[in-house]
This record gives structure tokens, sequence and C-alpha cells, in this order.
């Protein structure tokens, strides 16, 4: 479906559901946090906006804790889990921070509660304020341990009704085989969900990927350090990967 939405662009999506895992935050440097590459995701958020483009962000945590690392350290993994969130709520609250220091309305929401520094998740809220083309920041993942953030980003994906699941990353895509061992190593631009799971593509944890493929929800893979890719995705250019039905 193509969106005529300004004379200026075709949309090929129009509500969008991207996901920014923690590493993406990371950058190229060292430090848990490369602000001035966060300072781009919100100049080029900002200007797509201006296309008509409605955006929630799930914002991952793995650039600060991650449960099944902390774990592996013999730490109880439910109390691991619970670190990992609140890592995704620092997260969100340095994004919906930047956000706001570029006029982007913006509003940050959790699934754990944590009611002083940030709103709890609501379904209904979040439909109105993507009506008001405010950017909503969601973090806490599901809530849940033994869960990921692609799980959470697939299910506010699904209850938003956007158009698209974006996963923004490091890599270019879904490769044949891992890029950095196998040079010969194929970028898909196109997959479905079946050669997806019959030709075992390492895309997200099979929870996440199950529930997208039940909701047809159409998941795209890119670059975040491209830059113009994610216009380019939204406007139909090739870019990363799509998987549909
Ligand atoms: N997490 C969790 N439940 C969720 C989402 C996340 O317990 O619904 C925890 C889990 O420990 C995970 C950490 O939060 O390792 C950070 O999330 P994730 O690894 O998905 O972040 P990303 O890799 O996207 O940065």
């Amino acid at each position: 479906m193509v969106f005529n939405v300004c004379n200026i662009i075709k949309l090929t999506y129009k509500r969008v559901l991207l996901k920014i895992s923690g590493e993406v935050l990371n950058g190229i440097n060292t430090s848990k946090f490369n602000i001035s590459f966060i300072k781009d995701i919100a100049d080029d958020i900002k200007k797509l906006l201006h296309f008509g483009i409605e955006f929630s962000i799930v914002i991952g945590g793995g650039n600060l804790f991650r449960g099944s690392s902390l774990s592996s350290f013999g730490l109880n993994r439910i109390v691991s889990d619970r670190v990992g969130m609140l890592s995704t709520v620092i997260n969100g609250l340095l994004l919906n921070d930047i956000f706001s220091q570029f006029k982007i309305r913006t509003y940050l929401m959790s699934s754990i509660s944590v009611k002083k520094i940030c709103a709890d998740y609501c379904i209904e809220k979040s439909l109105d304020l993507l009506s008001k083309k405010y950017v909503l920041i969601f973090c806490g993942g599901l809530g849940h341990p033994f869960f990921t953030t692609d799980s959470a980003a697939c299910l506010r994906a699904i209850e938003t009704n956007s158009d698209i699941f974006l996963k923004g990353t490091k890599v270019n895509g879904i490769y044949s085989e891992d890029p950095s061992i196998t040079q010969s190593a194929i970028l898909y631009n196109q997959l479905n969900y079946q050669e997806v799971l019959q030709k075992e593509l390492k895309v997200m944890d099979l929870t996440a990927f199950i529930l997208a493929r039940d909701h047809n929800l159409p998941i795209g893979v890119f670059n975040m350090y491209h830059t113009g890719a994610l216009k380019r995705i939204l406007t139909g250019c090739k870019e990363g990967t799509i998987i549909t039905g």
C-alpha cells in the first residue's frame, strides 16, 4: 500500500514501530552512549515527521545490562532481567530528553512502573497520542522476565496498528551466513516468514518472530548507521531486508 500523505514523497509505510537496540546506542566508540548518534536519530525522525510518518520507538538496554549475561555470573535470572529492563528505562529517559531538545513532541511510557520518572504503558493513551503526532518511546520491555525487547517491539507494533516493525541494527540486514565469518554471505533484500524459518536465519528471537508472522506484521532489518536508511525504507526504496508473508 502506498500512502500519498504529501506531495513530496510517497510513503510505503505511514505508522512505524522502530526498535532501537541498546547496542546501536553504543555507537562506534566504547562509551555506553553515543550522544551525537542519538542526536542524528532525532534529526532524521524530526525530518520524517514532516512527511506525516507516525513513530513509536521501543528501546533496548543491551548497552547497559542483559539479563542472560548477568545471570551467567551467578545472579538470580529474574533479578538480572529486572536490571535489564531498568536499563531500557535509562535509555528511554536519555532518548526522550534528546528528542525533546530537538522540539519533537515525545511521550515516554514504561511497562514496569516507575511512576516518578515516566508514565505507565497504556494502549489507549498510546493510540490517542499517535493520532496527535507524538513520538512514543516505550521502555521496560514487556515488563516480564525471560522476554526481550524484540518481543516488546512486535507486541507494541501490533497494538498500535503499525504498518511495519523496523529493527535498527549495526548490520545491513539479514545475511545467508554471518558476513564477518563468510565473505561470500548473501544479503537478502526480501524474504518471507517461511524462508526465514526454513533457512534458520537469525532475525530476532523466535517468540518475537512468530508473533510478527501470526499477525502478518512486516519486518524490516536495516543498518541505523547508513545515512538516510530510514527514509529509504519508508519510501519503499531498496534498503536492508524486508520480511513479509
Ligand atoms: N528484558 C526482560 N523482559 C523484557 C525485555 C527485556 O527481562 O520484556 C531484559 C532482559 O534481561 C534483556 C534486557 O532487558 O536482556 C535488555 O533487553 P534486550 O536484550 O532486548 O535489549 P537490546 O538487545 O535490544 O539492547
